[in-house]
């Protein structure tokens, strides 16, 4: 079903820590102007950046890094308690050239190869459905993609990953950034206080994930009920 193409290899990898599991995918978008742009880059020692797959707009898909190394994509990251998610994650390159080039819609050819791959990888590892994420919600104050395109929905429809339905917040919750910062971090995002500034680069991540219409930081009633939502489906 899968094809895979595996002429290009990345130098860029390392051995994963002894006895790790890979439990999470990341999603990202190159964020260059072509994808031969992006796969010179992801293949070049200098960059010092790679990831296990890239999807191209026409659906193709190219192994760059083998599955049990640890490839180069995440960064500076945190999710649910754990820093340094390369150790532990699959990262995804979709190409499109990103906010600072032309941002556009992912094409439907290479979602669908998105769902192929990922719905393989769930198959072959236990990678929990909260535990497949955009680059944006590991790092939120640095990064914004896969961004506000990428139909999560979609994908969750068929089967990846979780889409929560909103749930209205109980009569007596007053401080609603204290509930939004407790919820967040249940979720799984980095909370360093539940100030508001601190607090917005998150409600963005979220909103761009999951109330991608309207993506302004701002704590919203539909932003707070799809929160709530989303902490409903964990417990
Ligand atoms: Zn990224």
């Amino acid at each position: 079903m899968l094809t895979m193409n595996h002429s290009l290899m990345s130098p860029n990898l390392n051995d994963r820590p002894k006895g790790q599991e890979i439990d999470m995918v990341v999603v990202h978008y190159t964020g260059m102007q072509s994808a031969k742009a992006a796969l010179k880059r992801l293949c070049d020692p200098a960059a010092q950046v790679s990831a296990h797959y890239l999807i191209e707009e026409n659906g193709n898909i190219y192994q760059l890094v083998p599955n049990e190394k640890r490839a180069w994509h995440a960064g500076v990251s945190y999710w649910m308690g754990q820093h340094n998610l390369n150790d532990c994650s699959i990262g995804i390159e979709l190409v499109n050239p990103g906010h600072d080039y032309g941002y556009r819609p992912f094409e439907k050819k290479q979602m669908q190869a998105a769902l192929e791959l990922m719905r393989c990888l769930i198959q072959s590892y236990p990678i929990p459905a909260r535990r497949i994420v955009g680059h944006s919600d590991i790092a939120p104050t640095r990064k914004i993609d896969p961004g506000e395109l990428f139909d999560w929905a979609w994908l969750a429809q068929h089967g990846v990953g979780l889409w929560p339905s909103p749930i209205p917040l109980k009569q007596e919750t007053k401080d609603f950034y204290n509930f939004a910062s407790h919820a967040l971090e249940k979720i799984g995002y980095q909370i360093i206080s539940s100030d508001k500034k601190d607090l917005i680069p998150v409600i963005q991540a979220f909103q761009r994930r999951f109330r991608p219409k309207k993506v302004d930081g701002n704590l919203d009633q539909e932003t707070i009920t799809i929160i709530n939502g989303m902490v409903s489906l964990l417990t």
